[in-house]
């Protein structure tokens, strides 16, 4: 079936009409052929210009000036104007026997024979024609009359968009799986259908991508993101079942509910969030890396799905990530990228983080992948039906091009003194000690850049040195706004609740600060904030002291005032500290404290803070339907509210405190640590570490909890006893 009207206006670049041209006078068939025949039918831009020939390889490299061997296949590569072109000689197939490309090909003679093996009808045309002995004497013409060659009806199936196999649709894909994915690519490329026969018998074959290299599947993955929509790639990689051959775990993320955009599942949301990841700079050349981590960032849902929440779904999806694109051989720079952004995507910013904060933040992030990490959170807002730049994106963006302006210091290359500086100095040699030392000055240069010089540097070495064990300086030279951060810490950071040191702190708030400031403490954990609020103002600063969290009555309170005072003292969560027992002893009353709790949250989340609840032993010793009584409440908190578990009352309520902390997972902020006989009698606690309970276990089982020391009472000087605590868990974070 020969088409000579179509083809013979056909806009076939000059420089392509001459190489076949080239290839007619010697007497070879040649044609144009695959990808941009099809994209010019389609009224398409064509991107690159393939031939194929009846001439053998060697005769094809004869006719030419600047032509290499391009493989094993008979390709040979052509440059001609600048461009390169590809000439291949005719080709048949045979024996496909591992689902991949033929084990041996063998030149054609015919056109027809080449086309019959190409994968589907759209791309199995051909625009050319071969040299005709024109009088009885055997000369060859010179001149051809190229002719359009579509005998599977390539050009009709173009006209409708249509996507159809060449031949019996289900032979073709077992012969080669990567046909199954270039269908679906090319349906989300072009935007066509794909034809009803050649749709079911990729759902029939689907399975066999699993035979393809990773490679190959990556770089049809790889365009399929890249089109404007790539929803519609998405969906026919879920229905037709390769997902589930290429990723089982984003393929579990159908039908897994949450309460998003009403009526629509995890892989809705993960497909509308793909589609609304932008480039994060303005040439596109992130787009890959930020749809593909778009389409990951969910990835660990599925697997840490518990009644409506996503415990620590950002980690496991990392590693999920990390394994999938190890899979597909994805470039190392990209695979990092996309994982580190995977890990990342959950951050919260809060209004009332200080300077130090944005920089830990920039620092923790690095600032070449700041973009990125926008550019999906936006998706995930976007693909989560609320404004792009909802969770403060807007401000926070502002605070970080400041910093960023500012040249704050990012990395450890940057800091004043060297490793060498510090041998030479301190006398310390090379080795773990060393590294501990760097990592601290870094930490402290983030919260402070202004000391980041070699006097400063070098002095504060010298206690860190002095204190060996000790992640971060317990005194070194802080004051002003900058050395208050507002958001919970590294496991190294200590605060200590001001309830132990009460009857100091009714005396004389500013000495009792004082005294904490000098036993090493920088941060504290106030109550009863709305009393305190005007003396802990300037005590906090005039002491280097900061106060992440507070105690706070917020249920059935008045909040404005509560709010005030956490705004101006830089407190980032507010805690409940205390309910009625009672309400705990039926699921009833704990679903009431949570409803009322999730309340607040919501009216004091819209300020920029965070609440969250404190307990006793109470919630522990009650049970709702055999768990503790605190579990059920967290399972009905909002995703925003967090806990500050108590680990020596949750003990003491009969608390497995450890296991506890691990099903709790992410939403515990805060520890309240302190020690003693595990019993309900205050006055027999004691210094952390010189009692009964597995601190050091019970504090390994959420490292990332603000660790708040906390005795109620005690029999001997308190004080001593917090000196003490803080000690022990100084050492134990670095024997950690
Ligand atoms: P594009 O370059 O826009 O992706 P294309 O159709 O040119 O589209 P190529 O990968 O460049 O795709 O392949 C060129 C031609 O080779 C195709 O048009 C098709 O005829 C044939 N072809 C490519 N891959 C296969 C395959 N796996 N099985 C059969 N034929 C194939
Ligand atoms: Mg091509």
């Amino acid at each position: 079936m020969t088409n000579d009207a179509i083809g013979a206006d056909l806009a076939i670049p000059a420089a392509v009409r001459s190489l076949l041209a080239d290839l007619w006078t010697r007497g070879h068939a040649a044609y144009v052929v695959g990808g941009a025949l099809r994209d010019l039918l389609a009224g398409r831009e064509p991107h690159e210009w393939d031939l194929a020939t009846s001439a053998l390889p060697e005769q094809t490299l004869a006719a030419f000036e600047h032509a290499v061997y391009e493989n094993a296949f008979g390709t040979v590569a052509v440059r001609r104007g600048g461009d390169e072109y590809e000439i291949t000689t005719f080709r048949s197939d045979h024996d496909y026997a591992d689902f991949r490309r033929p084990h041996r090909v063998e030149f054609g003679t015919s056109i027809e024979a080449d086309l019959a093996r190409r994968d589907f009808t759209m791309n199995a045309l051909a625009w050319g024609g071969e040299p005709a002995w024109t009088d009885g004497s055997g000369a060859l013409a010179t001149t051809v009359t190229p002719r359009l060659v579509d005998p599977f009806g390539g050009s009709a199936d173009i006209a409708a968009g249509r996507i159809r196999a060449v031949g019996e649709p289900r032979r073709r894909f077992e012969e080669d799986a990567l046909r199954i994915v270039r269908a679906i690519r090319f349906a989300a490329t072009l935007g066509w259908t794909i034809e009803p026969a050649t749709l079911s018998a990729l759902g029939e074959t689907a399975p066999l991508v699993a035979h393809l290299s990773g490679e190959r599947i990556a770089m049809e993955l790889d365009r399929l993101l890249a089109t404007e929509r790539p929803s519609v790639g998405l969906r026919l990689l879920a229905d037709t079942g390769v997902l589930a051959t290429i990723s089982p775990d984003l393929a579990a993320q159908r039908g897994v509910t949450q309460n998003k955009i009403p009526g629509e599942d995890l892989w809705d949301h993960t497909v509308r969030t793909v589609a609304a990841a932008e480039a994060a700079s303005a040439d596109g050349t992130d787009l890959t890396i930020v749809r593909l981590a778009a389409l990951l960032h969910d990835i660990g849902k599925p697997a840490t799905a518990a009644d409506g929440h996503f415990y620590h779904h950002e980690a496991v999806g990392a590693d999920l990530a990390d394994a999938l694109l190890d899979r597909l051989h994805v470039p190392t720079a990209t695979r990092t990228r996309v994982v580190h952004l995977v890990r990342q995507h959950m951050f919260r910013y809060e209004p009332t983080w200080g300077d130090p904060a944005v920089r830990r933040f920039l620092a923790k992030i690095g600032p070449d992948a700041i973009d990125q990490l926008f550019a999906l959170r936006e998706a995930d807002n976007a693909g989560s039906g609320v404004p792009r730049d909802a969770d403060d994106l807007a401000e926070f963006r502002t605070r970080i091009a400041a910093e960023l302006a500012a040249g704050p210091i990012l990395d450890r290359s940057a800091l004043a003194v060297d490793g060498s500086d510090l041998m030479a100095e301190l006398g310390v040699s090379e080795g773990p000690e060393l590294g501990r030392i760097l990592n601290a000055l870094f930490d402290r240069i983030v919260e402070n850049p202004r000391l980041n010089t070699r006097a400063e540097l070098v002095a504060l070495a010298r206690t860190l040195a002095a204190r060996p064990g000790q992640g971060s300086p317990a005194s070194g030279a802080r004051t002003g706004p900058d050395a208050i951060a507002s958001e919970t810490a590294g496991p190294d950071e200590l605060s200590v609740q001001l309830w132990p040191v009460r009857v100091a702190l009714e005396q004389d708030v500013d000495a009792t600060l004082a005294r904490l400031a000098a036993l090493g403490f920088r941060r504290v954990e106030p109550f009863a904030l709305v009393v305190y609020r005007d003396r802990l103002r300037d005590g906090l600063s005039r002491h280097g002291l900061a106060a992440p969290t507070a105690h706070v009555g917020l249920l059935g309170e008045d909040l404005g005032p509560v709010i005030d005072a956490a705004l101006e003292l830089g407190i980032g969560t507010l805690i409940q500290p205390w309910t009625d027992p009672v309400r705990w002893q039926t699921e009833a009353g704990v679903r009431e404290v949570a409803r009322e709790l999730n309340e607040v949250a919501a009216t004091a989340g819209r300020q920029g803070l965070r609440v969250g609840y404190h307990n006793h032993h109470f919630e522990l010793a009650s049970t709702i339907d055999g768990r503790h009584a605190l579990e059920a409440f967290a399972d009905l908190l909002d995703q925003d509210v967090c806990l500050e578990v108590d680990t020596y009352w949750a003990y003491a309520g009969g608390a497995d405190v450890p296991a506890l902390l691990h099903r709790l997972g992410e939403r515990v902020v805060a520890l309240h640590v302190k020690d003693g006989d595990g019993g309900l009698d205050p006055s027999r606690q004691v210094a952390v570490g010189s009692g009964s309970l597995p601190v050091r276990e019970i504090v390994a089982a959420a490292p990332h909890a603000l660790r708040v020391v906390e005795l109620d009472d005690t029999a001997g000087d308190m004080f001593d006893a917090l000196r003490d605590s803080r000690a022990f868990l100084l050492d134990g974070s670095a024997a950690s």
